[in-house]
């Protein structure tokens, strides 16, 4: 951590910081100019309140140089984390696709989604049963059916599944149907959840908070590798910004970033990123493009006639040509995706 002091701040001022800085067990390293002190305080307490040395007299800046995350950090970990799931790798070079619909409905749009999908190269199905929404009038999901339709598909066409856990009590039930917990943008920080989920037993989609900073976010996946769970792949879903013109902002500078901070796969979202079909394909290249480890998007076979999120799903005939698109991008970024079992 270093601290700045103000210009001329007196000698007392300083040794007062000096002092509690050493009170904290921090060692200190003081460099003095003509005008300005900086303190260099040494010592690694990741979940120091830097408040505590802002407030004092003095002080002008206080600056972490060290993150408050330490398994989720590149810098405890150097190399990119692969995970499996359900004998296949997600992460380096690997570009995985999920997708399928946000809620499942039925075994007919379930049996024609996964076909569809996994014959062009998805790997896993998504379909919500357990469904976060906004409106307690609006289709809730339908629960434990609906893990069990999920899981059918998916077993019938070699595909993993992915669904959402919104509550402790959920857990063991949904252990027993899917691959992957989703956790949902509106958990990122039930930190309950989180430390359940830690040892669960199976990787966790964690997807980002509408509001939270990218500190938050990789916050929320230390809970879970501290709780014992180290398979943790993030997914940027979009946040909530002064725009109206599209559902959320799709972060994609946070993929970068967090590539560089966090040894963790990421994935990115254009459906909910976006919230309109017409923004999936363009948004799904450029998270490609910029280092994306996998896409996660919702296909219906009827969206006019989904029970959620109708307008941001793609028709079958868009999610081949985002997969052939992808696919282009991925050779150029070095990925590989799996293979279509039709000509597209
Ligand atoms: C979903 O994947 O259907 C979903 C509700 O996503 P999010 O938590 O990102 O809103
Ligand atoms: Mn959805």
């Amino acid at each position: 951590m270093v601290v700045v002091m103000r210009p001329h701040a007196g000698e007392p001022a300083i040794e007062d910081v000096i002092e509690r800085l050493n009170g904290y067990g921090f060692d200190v390293h003081r460099s003095s100019g003509v005008n300005q002190t900086v303190l260099g305080a040494i010592g690694v307490k990741p979940d120091f309140d830097v408040r505590h040395i802002q407030v004092l007299e003095g002080v002008a800046d206080v600056y972490r140089v060290t993150s408050p995350y330490k398994f989720a950090s590149r810098s405890w970990k150097k190399n990119d984390t692969l995970i499996d799931v359900a004998g296949r790798s997600i992460g380096g070079d690997t570009l995985t696709v999920i997708a399928g619909p946000c809620s499942v409905e039925d075994e007919e749009q379930m049996e024609a989604t996964a076909a569809h999908v996994a014959a062009h190269g998805a790997t896993l199905l998504r379909g919500g049963a357990f469904k976060p929404r906004t409106s307690p009038y609006s289709f809730q999901g339908l629960g434990e059916e609906g893990l069990r339709l999920l899981r059918a598909a998916g077993d019938r066409h070699d595909l993993g599944v992915i669904t959402e856990v919104m509550d402790i009590a959920k857990i063991d039930l949904i252990h027993q149907y899917t691959d992957i917990f989703q956790v949902g943008a509106r958990n990122m920080q039930n930190f309950d959840l989180l430390k359940e989920l830690g040892h669960a037993g199976k990787p966790v989609f964690l997807k980002r908070g509408a509001s939270a900073t990218i500190e938050e976010w990789l916050m929320a996946a230390e809970y879970l590798i501290a709780h014992g769970n180290p398979d943790v792949i993030l997914c940027e879903r979009g946040i909530r910004t002064f725009e109206t013109a599209t559902r959320n902002t799709l972060d994609l500078s946070s993929i970068p970033v967090v590539k560089q901070k966090s040894h963790l796969p990421i994935f990115a979202d254009p459906s909910h990123g976006t919230g309109r079909r017409d923004a999936v394909l363009p948004m799904a290249r450029a998270a490609v493009a910029a280092g994306a480890d996998g896409l996660m998007v919702e296909v219906h076979p009827n969206p006019p006639a989904a029970k959620s999120d109708g307008p941001q799903s793609l028709l079958f005939d868009q999610f081949v040509q985002l997969m052939t698109h992808v696919r282009a991008i991925a050779e150029v970024v070095g990925r590989n995706v799996a293979p279509a079992h039709v000509s597209a």
